[in-house]
């Protein structure tokens, strides 16, 4: 992540230390500057006496934010499939669904029949014929067996995808969107793409649902992806169903010519308004429990810890790591954590190889905030680095400052970040709620704005507002219209 433009072997070494710091060896691929081995999280390592699509599973909900639990949208998920299967050129195939806890606009479908999907993309669908339109998707590319024996195979090795790097060429987003990419599956060629999609749209219509969900839920999706914001709230740069499912225009046109096929607009069933109410409530966003980041300051209330990154950086939280980067990008940061035996002093660990080139004569100990802590400084070809080891419980916490131009007051910038480390109390923890979806009937004088204005959303709430509910800055709202809005 931190070094992005040095063309040599050690530029491959030193990137991959650093990005893959908390990527464990999980699978055989070979890595390049471009591809990282999966992550292999803590407690759910790669067990290779456990079947294949177990092991997928475990991987799929350790990057995913794991299971999120809400039976009242589980069940009308399931209710959708069943719909979709008996409408579906293969009604023998079983199924079976898993929400993620997860704010990236997500889906896939193992061979197996098995279909994840983000609350994400649910909270991003406005109606169940959209839901409909993305579950059929999925299920077409089991029907129609795009994940054939020989991507199986190569699933074995490069389980459920790599690491997309290609952000790496774009500096200046790159190590915020970085992790944000980390899995994607198989992608699947165009031209399967394409086939699912018109599975999609003759399964749903013949389920009985507006045929038309799959055009507008695309478009919200490109939507979604065009409102970057750096710093902002996360999903908006996510690389994810977008990479494996391009919401091309061309896309968004082949479904509109499919759906005419059926029916004209407004046909089929969009149930929007039960749809809305199963969302009411549900978890927007980064899930806080998992860590979150408000301006500069990072809390993780499951871990139980805080620190505040140095001034002008702005922080995203990922499943493998915190990064930041500075304002204009020639400074970043990252934060992990790894075991390191008790044995194990940190002056021995920082020199032990976890970067390339730690000047061994660098190295000091001292404490943070009552927690033993050491440091060391690193040089690459570009970028000089600033290196802290702290244990907190029974890890250690990994911090990686680097910058261009290594100056004295951007050292002590890094050294004053560090100092802001401590546990968090009980009280602090207790107060950290995740935002949520709220439905509110518009009033007969409610605008746009005025809506826009009640969102918890500081970055873009207007534009945020009208992605969300499928809405252009023309549309007018008329009273007792249902409408989706994120609360604290
Ligand atoms: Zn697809």
């Amino acid at each position: 992540m931190l070094d992005w433009t040095v063309p040599t072997a050690t530029r491959r070494t030193l990137s991959l230390a650093l990005l893959g710091a908390l990527l464990l060896a999980g699978c055989t691929a070979t890595p390049t500057n471009r591809q990282v081995s999966l992550p292999v999280p803590d407690g759910t390592s790669a067990d290779s006496s456990q079947p294949t699509a177990q092991r997928e599973h475990a991987r799929i909900l350790a990057s995913y934010g794991g299971v999120y639990e809400n039976a009242r949208l589980q069940a009308t998920i399931e209710k959708t499939v069943e719909l979709l299967v008996a409408a579906s050129e293969r009604p023998d195939l079983k199924y079976r669904v898993t929400m993620l806890n997860s704010p990236a606009i997500n889906a896939f479908a193992l061979p197996n029949g098995h279909l994840y999907i983000s609350r994400g993309l649910i909270a991003l669908a406005s109606d169940k014929a959209e839901l409909a339109s993305v579950l059929a998707h999925e299920m077409g590319h089991v029907i129609a067996r795009h994940a054939d024996i020989r991507a199986e195979q190569a699933r074995q090795t490069a389980i459920i995808g790599t690491l997309v790097n290609d952000v790496l060429s774009d500096p200046e987003t790159g190590a915020l969107a970085l992790a944000k990419s980390k899995l994607t599956l198989a992608s699947f060629s165009r031209a399967q793409e394409f086939e699912a999609d018109g599975i999609s749209v003759g399964m749903s219509a013949r389920a009985g649902f507006d045929s038309f969900g799959a055009s507008r839920f695309l478009t919200a999706m490109q939507r979604n992806a065009d409102l970057k914001t750096p710093g902002g709230g996360g999903e908006a740069r996510t690389v994810d169903f977008l990479s494996s499912h391009p919401a091309t225009p061309e896309r968004v046109k082949n479904a509109l010519v499919n759906a005419r096929q059926f029916s004209g607009p407004g046909a089929g069933e969009r149930d929007r308004a039960d749809y809305l109410a199963d969302l009411d409530g549900i978890v927007y966003g980064e899930d806080p429990s998992e860590g979150f980041a408000r301006g500069r300051r990072f809390q993780h209330p499951k871990l139980g810890f805080t620190f505040t990154a140095p001034p002008g950086f702005a922080l995203d939280n990922t499943a493998q790591a915190v990064l930041g980067l500075k304002d204009g990008g020639g400074e970043a940061m990252r934060l992990d954590l790894v075991s390191v035996p008790a044995e194990q002093t940190l002056t021995d660990y920082l020199k032990a190889g976890w970067i390339e080139n730690v000047d061994a004569g660098s190295v000091e100990e001292f404490k943070i905030n009552g927690f033993s802590a050491a440091t060391a400084t690193a040089k690459g070809e570009q970028w000089s680095f600033r290196l802290f080891a702290l244990r907190f419980g029974s890890d250690v916490y990994r911090f990686i400052f680097a910058a261009k131009a290594m100056a004295a007051p951007s050292d002590r910038a890094f050294r004053e970040s560090v100092s802001t480390f401590r546990r968090m109390s009980l009280k602090e923890s207790a107060q950290i709620h995740p935002l949520r979806l709220r439905i509110v009937t518009v009033r007969a004088d409610d605008t746009v704005d005025r809506l826009a204005k009640r969102m918890a959303i500081a970055d873009h709430p207007l534009e945020r507002f009208l992605v969300l509910n499928g809405l252009t800055a023309h549309d007018a709202l008329k009273p007792g219209d249902k409408v989706k809005i994120v609360v604290e």
